[in-house]
């Protein structure tokens, strides 16, 4: 097969469908791959150029049957995008056992499984990864001690992946993506969030989907040849801000 394949994590909705999109406008197949096995339906029905994988990243066992589903399908994965993540948002008190394993099992744990089983397949290609972090994990903040810190370390890993596997011509990159209007951050962010962001981020708005997949399919493209290890915030100029005062805008 010649046609280049994109694997897009948490590819039925969001970012990642819009990072699909992308990919099969510039001549990739996508493969997408969620755990909502209706909402993965009905998005890869009405793309055409995608496959739909039902999976749940979390499961450490699931990368071995990806990556064997992924020779027997199309038998190359040329480029890999770690998007899928769940947040969840309260005070450190109160992120139990079962609130910090749910956000890492998926955040990183998932993301870790998954590209090491992959990693053979990327090799055959000298493919490129894009791991989706978070300004969450580039800045501390109230309120999600646990997704921040799977944000900060996916940065790390992101770094580790780029330094051990750039010997075999394969790249890695994260993006970090500032607000955008999704399911997740629908379920997290209250209109006084939604307010404070947009005071906050010198272009006054949330990012679009196609706007943080224009980044990501950058990063995994031939045009980002020698570019990895880095790590790119997509969020409007908010991490630039520091602290940020809004009062003091003219
Ligand atoms: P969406 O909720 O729109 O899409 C995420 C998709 O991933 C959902 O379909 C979700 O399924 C799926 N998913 C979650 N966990 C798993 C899993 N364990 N295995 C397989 N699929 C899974 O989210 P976004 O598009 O907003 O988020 C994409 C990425 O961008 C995430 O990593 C997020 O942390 C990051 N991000 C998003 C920001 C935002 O403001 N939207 C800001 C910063 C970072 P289900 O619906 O069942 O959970």
């Amino acid at each position: 097969m010649t046609q280049p394949i994109a694997l897009v994590t948490g590819g039925a909705r969001g970012i990642g469908k819009a990072t699909a999109e992308l990919f099969i406008e510039n001549g990739y197949h996508a493969i997408l791959l969620d755990r909502d096995e209706d909402a993965l339906a009905e998005t890869s029905a009405a793309m055409a150029g995608s496959t739909p994988y039902v999976c749940d990243v979390s499961n450490p066992q699931a990368g071995g049957e990806i990556a064997a589903k992924i020779r027997a399908d199309f038998g190359r994965l040329d480029c890999l995008v770690n998007n899928a993540g769940v947040a969840d948002f309260g005070p450190i008190e109160a992120c139990d056992q079962a609130t910090w394993r749910k956000i890492m099992d998926t955040n990183l744990d998932g993301m870790f499984y998954l590209t090491q089983a992959l990693t053979p397949l990327l090799k055959d290609a000298r493919g490129s990864i894009v791991n989706i972090a978070s300004i969450s994990g580039l800045r501390a903040s109230t309120l999600r001690v646990a997704y921040g810190t799977s944000k900060a370390a996916v940065i790390h890993l992101t770094k580790q992946q780029a330094c051990e596997l750039g010997e075999y011509g394969i790249r890695a990159n994260a993006v970090a993506p500032g607000p955008v209007k999704t399911k997740l951050s629908i379920a997290v962010h209250t209109p006084e969030i939604i307010q404070a962001y947009h005071d906050a981020i010198p272009l006054n708005r949330y990012g679009s989907e196609r706007e943080l997949a224009e980044v990501i399919f950058f990063l995994c493209s031939p045009k980002a040849s020698y570019v990895t290890g880095q790590v790119i915030a997509v969020d409007g100029g908010f991490e630039a801000t520091g602290v940020g005062l809004p009062a003091l805008r003219v």
